[in-house]
């Protein structure tokens, strides 16, 4: 384990600046995990075999 610096120097501010979070909405994490074949979603990390049609699911192509 090493301790690696922060990407950016903490600046020396009185007032904190709240994080925005988006309200609501589905996260788009989901959206490699939804099957292009028949829609079923897949528990696994993709790439991964839909459990419903077999089809490579989060596989998509290759940059
Ligand atoms: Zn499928």
């Amino acid at each position: 384990m090493t301790d690696r610096p922060p990407a950016e120097p903490t600046a020396p501010t009185e007032q904190p600046r709240p994080a925005p979070e988006p309200a609501g909405g589905e996260p788009a994490c989901l959206l490699h995990l939804v099957c292009a074949e028949c829609g079923a979603i897949t528990e696994q990390r993709p790439p991964a075999t839909c459990w419903r049609c077999g089809a490579t699911v989060g596989a998509d192509a290759p940059e």
